[in-house]
């Protein structure tokens, strides 16, 4: 079965945001083992939206638009797409229900008239909940077989749905359905890892497996076809277990919605430990990491961005012959912020980020990328010398990984 991707909006189509739905949709369906051989974006237009519409479903079995089903004018993705599929707007008892619900418990205002533009739905189109807004999801099928479904713009609403309904729905479809689970590693450089499973990747027929670089960790996908979820977990456990004697604990977790900071989270609380944190060329980039995870407040109280040598002497108690004689890039400015955070926030453990992340300031002793990090846990203070490659925005993100890492590094060894 082939699908095929539309974005709808003007926005995208001007470069104004980026299109990561069509990111997400796209390996998601591939992960699912359907082929997509074309995407495109459309604006807001209704001529230019229904002609794309029915290219799309002149070559490919499935169509799935996302974008343009709110409640303003320009949201016209459900209107244009029940006209090509000859079908009238009707409206949906149970939408309305839900939307009238909804606003009762997010808005303390009252709906405007056009939000009840979003209970009208295709005649017999199949209403798929939209658990974190109003407007549904919708799949319509048409008498030649083709299908088209229709997804909400917002990441935050159009990836729950797609996980919860629309995967199911897709693997309903086919003979086999396609089952995955994610194996996440850290701790390990991209090319490293991959050599580490090159002959497994080598011999994969069922299940496959395929490795996915993001910034400091390595995914792999584990992906097996198999008529149902329990026969495709028996053929994916052998897989796991290989990928654990290989990688052993520097996986931390096999699961597709866990990240590495919720992780850390977890661990620091399984373990009763706070942690606190002291930036200097990250300047808080890792507290709001450490913060995206659900649940921080239970491990983390207060942190320092220290960002001048002042500052570091007067939060952190840095001392200033230390920042004298080794300068503030260095181990010993690291170590001595982690300490010094970690007493200044009462908390069992600290981590300090010191660098040059560009693009000046470098010398030929201390280059651009240079990044120390120190690590307090329990008493105990370790620090690491890291030197990245990328520009300001890339070495501020790799020092913030390698940071966390290396805190769940000592963390799993306690
Ligand atoms: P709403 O009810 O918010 O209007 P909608 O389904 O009509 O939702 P759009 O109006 O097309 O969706 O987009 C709403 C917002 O969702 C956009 O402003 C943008 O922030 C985000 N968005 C839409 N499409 C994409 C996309 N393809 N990739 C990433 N973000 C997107
Ligand atoms: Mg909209």
């Amino acid at each position: 079965m082939t699908v095929e991707l539309i974005s709808v909006g003007t926005e995208i189509l001007l470069g104004n945001i980026v299109n990561t739905n069509a990111a997400f949709l796209a390996e998601r369906i591939a992960a699912l083992g359907l082929s997509c051989y074309h995407q495109s974006a459309v604006g807001d237009n209704e001529e230019r939206l229904e002609d794309a519409i029915r290219l799309a479903l002149s070559r490919s079995d499935l169509v799935i638009l996302s974008g343009g089903l709110g409640p303003t004018k320009d949201d016209l993705t459900k209107e244009v797409t029940a006209k090509v599929f000859g079908k009238k707007l009707v409206e949906d008892a149970h939408t309305k229900e839900r939307i009238q619900a909804y606003f009762e418990r997010i808005h303390s205002s009252k709906i405007t008239s056009n939000n009840w533009k979003q209970a009208l739905i295709p005649e017999g189109a199949t209403v798929v909940e939209n658990h974190n807004g109003t407007a549904p999801g919708l799949i319509l099928d048409g008498e030649n077989g083709k299908t088209a479904i229709l997804l909400p713009g917002p990441p935050n609403e159009i990836k729950p749905m797609f996980e919860r309904d629309i995967a199911p729905f897709l693997n309903r479809l086919q003979p086999e359905g396609i089952y995955s689970k994610m194996v996440k590693v850290c701790s390990i450089g991209e090319s490293r890892a991959e050599t580490m499973v090159a002959d497994l990747m080598d011999a994969q027929t069922n299940p496959t497996l395929a490795p996915y670089a993001k910034t400091g960790e390595v995914h792999f996908r584990v992906t097996a076809a198999a008529e149902d979820e329990e026969t495709a977990d028996a053929l994916m456990e052998p897989m796991v277990k290989e990928l654990y004697e290989r990688f052993g604990d520097k996986i931390y977790t096999t699961e597709e919605e866990v990240t590495l900071e919720e992780a850390i989270v977890e661990l620091l609380k399984e373990k009763s430990m706070t942690v606190t944190t002291a930036e200097s060329c990250t300047g808080g980039l890792l507290a709001g990491r450490i913060m995206n995870a659900a649940g921080a407040s239970a491990v983390y109280n207060e942190g320092y961005i220290t960002y001048s040598n002042d500052s570091k002497e007067k939060l952190l108690g840095v001392s200033g012959d230390t920042l004298e004689k080794y300068g503030a890039v260095s181990a010993e400015t690291a170590a001595e912020m982690a300490r010094g955070a970690a007493n200044a926030a009462g908390a069992d453990a600290a981590l300090s980020v010191t660098g040059i992340a560009g693009p000046d300031g470098g010398s030929k002793e201390k280059p651009v990328g240079l990044v120390y990090v120190g690590c307090f846990v329990k008493g105990r203070v370790r620090t690491e010398e890291f030197l990245f490659t990328g520009n300001r925005e890339k070495n501020r993100d790799y020092a913030v990984v390698r940071a966390l890492t290396v805190l769940r590094e000592e963390l799993i060894c306690l």
